[in-house]
């Protein structure tokens, strides 16, 4: 806390490795046997119960087979991240990780459209935040750079406010700054 350079401005923002971090071990172990009982089951169940020979190619169905496999890795490695993403945007884990399972990946698709933003803490109280919020609510701990005159969002790395024109560099400590360096 006490390096006011070296943290990240953005909240709602996080980096694709940070995503992968919350795919959990049971999901990767469960991707891989998805993906290995897929190619059991197209490989060796399948064929023995078809009557006539397939009149699919072969390389075709390799494809197609290995297409299947990574489709049901790529689902149960949704439902882990699901688990792990529903509690840190306040929503329910158990109903999302139900509603993922749904077939055609018609939960999935669901989820990504209705998820809620990430929410947080305040750093100062631990007070739950909201995405939006510029002042934390239980101790006006400033969350987010904001303009003084009008109080409506601002990027660190504006000299003037785009909405009202308000100078931000006026203030001492700038108004953008505040939110970075307190704490
Ligand atoms: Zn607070
Ligand atoms: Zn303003």
């Amino acid at each position: 806390m006490n390096d006011s350079t070296g943290r990240s401005g953005s909240q709602t923002e996080t980096p694709f490795t940070d995503e992968l971090r919350l795919i959990p071990r049971w999901s990767i172990a469960g991707a891989l046997v998805a993906f290995a009982l897929a190619q059991y089951y197209f490989w060796v169940v399948l064929p023995v119960h078809r009557h006539h020979p397939s009149g699919v190619p072969v390389p075709f169905r390799f494809y197609l087979i290995l297409s299947w496999g990574a489709l049901a890795a790529l689902y149960v490695l949704m439902i882990g991240y699901i688990t792990n993403d529903a509690p840190r945007r306040g929503m329910s884990k158990s109903l999302w990780a139900l509603c993922a399972v749904m077939p055609g990946g018609v939960g999935v698709v669901l989820y990504f459209l209705l998820r809620e933003p990430i929410t947080a803490a305040c750093p100062s109280c631990g007070a739950h935040l909201e995405s939006h919020y510029h002042y934390c609510p239980q101790c006006a701990y400033q969350v987010a750079p904001c303009c003084t005159k009008c109080y409506r969002t601002a990027r660190i790395t504006d000299i003037f406010c785009v909405h009202c024109g308000n100078d931000l560099t006026a203030n001492k400590p700038p108004a953008r700054l505040q939110a970075f360096s307190r704490g």
